[in-house]
């Protein structure tokens, strides 16, 4: 069975999609003004890990990110940069999804930009308008949330100081201030504009999420995702558009990921206290693989101290399960197979995925994975692996590297057959005693990136291009 924390419940629930077999999923992207951080790609790691895992288990994924390319923000940083909105934010998208490739997150089916949305969203807020749950004032349009009786059960917020004549224009707020939010903002002076039916304007930042989710997915949808700061007032906001227009359930399952933290505050852009991948992979060196490993092995729903001695950590972990299929990989083992191996991988196998389908426990999983690690080795070092186990065990890894994504790919650890012939042919030099040609064969295979070790129970190599 798999169960996920429902941020609109409060707890627990089994997960069944709408329709079987196949998930609609969509997950709050990037506003384009600067490089995303790394607390921004843990919200993106966490909802990869998700996805990776719901395919694992056969269903299919539709999944939808949007890229936010007009907002407050956006606007304010392209005017101090003196250059048009698209050109400013192009950079950053294009920037986007380069980190996305490095840190080996799963591409989504659509990226919506709200620029390329705005009639669907117009087309919504003229329905709000006309169904009275919103109103103008000055130019702009604003949702009534007094008129949507569900306001709040997302955040849970207390609506007993709403005052119903307060507004707000900005996209962000406290929570402490439920109030009515702009879906569409007049015009003003240095502010890209629209031109449409509701008169000329932009839009609010909410807005584009109803819109972009229901013309991609429909008007309801099973997964939701984002951080936790984005349940107030961000989804609260987007579920009583949603629902106000549609009259029908927005979204089945919230779930939200916990911050990632420096020195006990949360890395945001606004504070300066941000790391980007570029700023760890350039300046520090950092394996973006371990930063994935870091990212993903802390439960969602739990605060994620960032330190690089965690970094650290999570490298050394990566470096036992890189050894291990190493190991797997270039060990000459007798032929044939042990009797232990087929429970120990079922076990294993069986673990990983039972801790991941109880929200995404991955600490039961990883536990499930170096358990494994570790009773094998055992059987190595007592010489009772054959061949057979260790390529079950190693096809085991990697087919659970399908959801963590953090080893090199399977085709880079088998060799072509052009080197293993001059693996043997060095192999049948040093019997000879043709240590010249064994050297020469040795210096063109390492300029094939294959580096040799020469060990008792024969050569070993690794791959290092
Ligand atoms: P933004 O670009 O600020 O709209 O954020 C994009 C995504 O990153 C949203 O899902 C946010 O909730 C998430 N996010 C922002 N800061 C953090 C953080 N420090 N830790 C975890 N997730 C974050
Ligand atoms: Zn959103």
């Amino acid at each position: 069975m798999i169960q996920f924390f429902n941020t609109l419940s409060g707890q627990k629930e089994p997960f069944t999609p709408l329709e079987p077999g196949q998930v609609r999923l969509y997950t709050c992207g990037p506003t384009v003004y600067d490089h995303a951080h790394i607390g921004n790609f843990r919200a993106y790691i966490f909802e990869d890990l998700l996805k990776r895992f719901l395919q694992f288990e056969g269903f299919r994924v539709t999944h939808v990110m949007n890229i936010t390319d007009v907002d407050d923000k956006t606007i304010r940083r392209a005017n101090g940069r003196g250059i048009a909105l698209d050109a400013f934010t192009a950079e950053y998208i294009q920037a986007f999804f380069e980190d996305l490739k490095v840190l080996r997150i799963e591409p989504a089916d659509h990226y919506p930009r709200a620029t390329e949305h705005i009639p669907d969203m117009v087309r919504i807020i003229r329905g709000l308008l006309d169904k009275g749950f919103a109103y103008r004032k000055d130019g702009a349009v604003y949702f009534s949330i007094a008129r949507f009786p569900g306001y709040g059960k997302l955040s849970k917020i207390d609506l007993a100081e709403l005052r119903t004549t307060e507004r707000v224009e900005s996209d962000e707020y406290e929570k402490e201030s439920p109030r009515d939010f702009a879906l569409w903002k007049a015009p003003k002076e240095d502010e890209p504009f629209w031109n449409s039916e509701i008169g000329p304007g932009r839009p609010g930042w909410h807005i584009e999420c109803s819109a972009m989710s229901s013309k991609y997915l429909g008007p309801t949808f099973d997964i939701h995702c984002g951080g936790v700061d984005n349940i107030f007032p961000h989804h609260e906001n987007e579920i009583a558009q949603s629902e106000a227009y549609w009259d029908r359930p927005f979204v089945r399952y919230w779930l939200h990921c916990h911050h990632l933290i420096v020195d006990g505050e949360k890395m945001a852009k606004s504070k300066g206290n941000f790391f980007t991948l570029r700023d760890l992979v350039e300046k520090r060196q950092a394996d973006p693989m371990a930063l994935r490993y870091l990212l993903l092995s802390t439960h969602y729903r739990k605060v994620l101290n960032f330190t690089f001695e965690a970094l650290d950590q999570a490298q050394a972990a990566l470096r036992r399960i890189r050894d291990f299929l190493y190991e797997l990989d270039s060990r000459p083992f007798p032929a044939g197979k042990g009797p232990e191996i087929p429970d120990i991988l079922a076990e294993a196998r069986a673990k990983f995925v039972e801790g991941l389908g109880d929200d995404l426990n991955i600490s039961l999983a990883l536990t499930a994975l170096f358990e494994m690690i570790k009773r094998i080795n055992v059987l190595i070092k007592e010489d009772k692996l054959r061949a057979d186990d260790a390529a079950e065990a190693a096809a085991l890894v990697h087919s659970l590297d399908l959801v963590l994504a953090v080893l090199p790919p399977r085709r880079e650890t088998t060799i072509p057959d052009e080197l293993m012939r001059k693996i043997q042919a060095r192999e049948q030099a040093r019997k000879d005693r043709n240590f010249k040609l064994a050297d020469q064969l040795r210096r063109e295979l390492a300029d094939a990136g294959l580096v040799l070790e020469d060990t008792k129970d024969g050569v070993r190599w690794k791959v290092l291009k």
